[in-house]
């Protein structure tokens, strides 16, 4: 545990993620210092804590100290500083000016406490690119936006290179699109053979719903049914069956979503159309067949990792194999846009592991590679059972994604788009690439308010987008049970919601 005080909690929510970037995992507790002094160090301790971090602010200076073993009768000083505050410049926004000077003496103190820099510098949001964008809509030049994301964010030069490229391929697809004239549409399929061990997103046993399905996607076709009587009028611009695993659905099944997404919907402004085939466990050559038959564009086969061993560990229940005949499946029924997903930062893996999870990918030359960095969800396995997986730590992953970053510029590829997440190993990020004409459009819309996303199924989270910038977000209930028993009142917070 690490105690952090504050004389002033102006800048709490940002002094936190840097602290937990430099002590990846820590359980903070902010408290108020409301001694006039900061030599927090020498008061009665409340809790049993490893570290104690003093930030005391004045209108001319910073004092920042970090004492050891707060709790004992003579905690240790480790280290102290005093950094000056930064005079206001006219016109300048000088909150912003503050904050920013302040993440940067608290980033050079715990760089020199912990003898560690963090490859995205004092950058802590989840969307580091838009920093970027901002800077190329002000008209900067590339070399003039490098060297402020290193002086102001101390951004190590191989991110800068990462979110420059990302941001101007994304700002580039973004113009491509139909935006308000337009909207997207969701499907979840929430169900997977098995349960990952790292997974965070609704996820139901193929095997206790199996029995339930016909009824289930009754209540999706009433969901779209209501979706195409709100956009009448406009063709959906990219289609995503996501979950959960999509490919859990028989063939039959399978046909009978897509057609009556093809008989709901007007297909011929579709510019993607996805399904998420996701676990090579669960998809047959009878299923990428029923797929086939409708103007599906993309789909993805994720092996995560090319290492069974991993694959066991962390409960994918299937194996290497799998993930290649899958895709060779694939190949030979003609699709020509796939998608894989790895992870940087499994249980156990090294980054030769890693790196020979993207050279077997390479030989396999998909269209796109999706890279995550693990997320230590709090509901995940991974997490609640922590002392399963204590064992295995994970490699270096920042290495793992600069092989990542590697393999796809060799596979011809470029990033275009990225975000990040909390508890993600090294706080680092995770980064869409593909070939030119190959970007997943969808990925770019889930993040931004460009357009409305129509969400059907449980756990399916709708977002509109109006006319006047306004957005409104409309969750389903992602419990199954609840879902299929519940579905009016699903449909009614999309009538509440509004027509577009
Ligand atoms: S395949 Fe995806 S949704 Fe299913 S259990 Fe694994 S991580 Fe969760």
């Amino acid at each position: 545990m690490i105690i952090i005080k504050l004389n002033n909690r102006e800048f709490e929510q940002d002094i936190r993620p840097l602290v937990l970037s430099f002590y990846p995992g820590a359980v903070l507790l902010v408290l108020d210092d409301g001694a006039k002094e900061a030599d927090a160090g020498q008061k009665e301790p409340r809790t049993e804590a490893d570290l104690l971090l003093c930030i005391f602010q004045t209108e001319t200076d910073v004092r920042i100290s970090l004492y050891q073993a707060p709790d004992a009768a003579e905690p240790v000083l480790k280290r102290e500083e005093i950094f000056p505050v930064p005079e206001p410049l006219p016109g300048e926004e000088y909150r912003i000016t503050r904050k920013n000077q302040l993440k940067r003496d608290l980033y050079r103190f715990l760089s020199a406490c912990t003898g560690r820099t963090l490859p995205w510098g004092t950058l802590t949001g989840i969307r580091p690119v838009k920093l970027v964008t901002a800077m190329l809509q002000e008209g900067l030049s590339e070399d003039a936006i490098c060297a402020r994301l290193e002086t102001d964010y101390y951004m190590s030069g191989k991110k800068q290179e990462l979110a420059l490229r990302t941001a101007k391929n994304e700002d580039r697809l973004i113009r491509s699109l139909e935006g308000l004239r337009s909207f997207s549409l969701y499907v979840s399929i929430p169900f997977c053979p098995s349960t990952c061990a790292y997974c965070s997103f609704t996820s139901y046993p193929l095997a206790k719903w199996a029995g339930e399905m016909d009824r289930y996607l009754q209540c999706v076709e009433k969901e779209l049914d209501l979706i195409a009587d709100q956009t009448a009028g406009k063709k959906p611009e990219t289609i995503y069956i996501g979950g959960g695993t999509p490919t859990t659905l028989l063939p039959a099944q399978m046909e009978r979503l897509l057609s009556g997404i093809a008989a709901r919907f007007d297909l011929s402004g579709l510019k993607e159309w996805t399904v998420e085939a996701g676990r090579p466990d669960s998809i047959t050559e009878e299923k990428l067949a029923a797929i086939r038959g409708f103007p599906v564009s993309r789909i993805s086969v994720n092996p995560q990792t090319m290492k069974d061993e991993t694959l066991r560990l962390i409960g994918r229940k299937h194996t290497t194999a799998q993930t290649l005949e899958a895709f060779a499946c694939a190949r030979r029924l003609g699709f020509d846009n796939i998608n894989m997903d790895i992870i940087a930062g499994l249980p156990g893996e090294t980054p030769a592991d890693f790196q020979n999870t993207v050279e077997q990918i390479r030989r396999l030359d998909p269209e796109s590679l999706t890279v995550h960095t693990l997320a230590r969800k709090r509901a995940a396995r991974l997490n609640t059972n922590a002392e399963e997986f204590a064992a295995f730590a994970g490699g270096d992953t920042d290495a793992m994604l600069e092989a990542a970053y590697a393999g796809a510029r060799n596979m011809g590829m470029e990033p275009y788009y990225l975000y990040r997440q909390k508890n993600m190993a090294g706080n680092l990020e995770n980064t869409g690439y593909a070939k030119e004409g190959k970007f997943g459009i969808y990925n770019i819309l889930i993040m931004e308010e460009i357009q409305s996303i129509y969400a059907a199924g449980a756990g399916g989270s709708s977002k509109l987008v109006f006319a006047d910038g306004r957005h409104e977000r409309i969750e389903n209930v992602k419990d199954v049970g609840h879902y299929i028993a519940r579905i009016d009142e699903m449909m009614a917070r999309k009538i509440l919601g509004g027509n577009l």
